[in-house]
């Protein structure tokens, strides 16, 4: 059987696959332990200082026309405590994803321990 070399185009020399999750389980969780970056639906994720500090609704405004347009461009930073997710700031940009509607926003995931959560909490 003869060996063809495979021609390709150019532009099928070099691309990447990125996946991401609907269901909030990180399939592709790096062995270093390092944030991990989901798409995790609004509802998944717990904001303990939600009631507490209102966010500005200018900001809120602006960033929905943006993410409209454009799209979510850095990723709202979740701390995962036993399988739960805490999210304290990106207040705007989540606050932004409901209002749009959307069911899932993307973030940026460390795992932490419950001290890690009091820390947040203090
Ligand atoms: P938040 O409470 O969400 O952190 P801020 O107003 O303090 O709100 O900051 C907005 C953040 O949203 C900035 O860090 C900015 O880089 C980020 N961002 C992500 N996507 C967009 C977008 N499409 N348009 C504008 N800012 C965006």
């Amino acid at each position: 059987m003869a060996n063809l070399p495979l021609r390709l185009p150019n532009h099928f020399r070099s691309f990447s696959v990125t996946a991401s999750s609907t269901n909030g389980i990180p399939f592709n969780t790096p062995k270093s332990g390092g944030p991990v970056i989901l798409e995790i639906p609004l509802e998944k994720i717990r904001r303990p200082l939600m009631r507490t500090r209102a966010n500005d609704q200018e900001k809120v405004k602006d960033l929905m026309a943006s993410i409209r347009e454009i799209g979510l461009q850095e990723p709202i930073d979740v701390l995962e405590v036993d399988g739960v997710y805490y999210g304290f700031s990106g207040c705007h940009r989540y606050e932004a994803h409901q209002r749009l509607g959307f069911p899932t926003i993307r973030c940026k995931i460390r795992k932490g321990t419950k001290e890690t959560l009091r820390h947040h909490l203090r």
